[in-house]
């Protein structure tokens, strides 16, 4: 991915900034995986820098990595989950705790969530009863649009 939107360079002041991909190799305890990471390079001097939302980029890159080592959900399979429950994001968090921006940065994988509730997620995936208690427990008001799932 390319970016067309010129940036001039911080380090020089002369030239703009081409956004670049390498692959490199991460290692997480003991796995070892090679990531994509973003980054710019200046056509006057050559200098490789990380603008903001790169280094945003890359983090959540890795934090996606470390999750699929970890035995966690990623955060494409979070939302899967979620929206099979059809919940939105502010919903979910009342249903499985978290704060209110929780899911969002599941999801982004701004942040990887606790062993606890990536099982919790999990469960009420697998199991509608459970999920059934847990939206109880919550108060939301919780109304499937599809009929395969019956209140209890
Ligand atoms: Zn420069």
């Amino acid at each position: 991915m390319t970016t067309s939107e010129k940036v001039l360079c911080r380090l020089c002041g002369g030239g703009y900034l081409d956004s670049q991909i390498k692959k490199t190799t991460a290692e997480y305890k003991g796995v070892q995986k090679e990531l994509e990471v973003m980054y710019s390079v200046c056509r006057a001097c050559g200098s490789e820098q990380a603008a903001a939302n790169q280094l945003r980029t890359n983090k959540r890159v890795m934090i996606q990595f470390k999750k699929t080592v970890d035995g966690l959900l990623t955060g494409k399979e979070v939302r899967e989950i979620r929206e099979r429950l059809q919940l939105s994001q502010t919903d979910a968090a009342r249903v499985f705790g978290g704060g209110p921006v929780a899911f969002s940065k599941y999801e982004s994988d701004d942040v990887a969530q606790s062993e606890a509730m990536d099982k919790m997620i999990r469960l009420a995936g697998d199991l509608p009863s459970a999920f059934d208690y847990l939206v109880l427990r919550s108060g939301i008001n919780h109304k499937p649009s599809g009929n395969q799932r019956q209140a209890v």
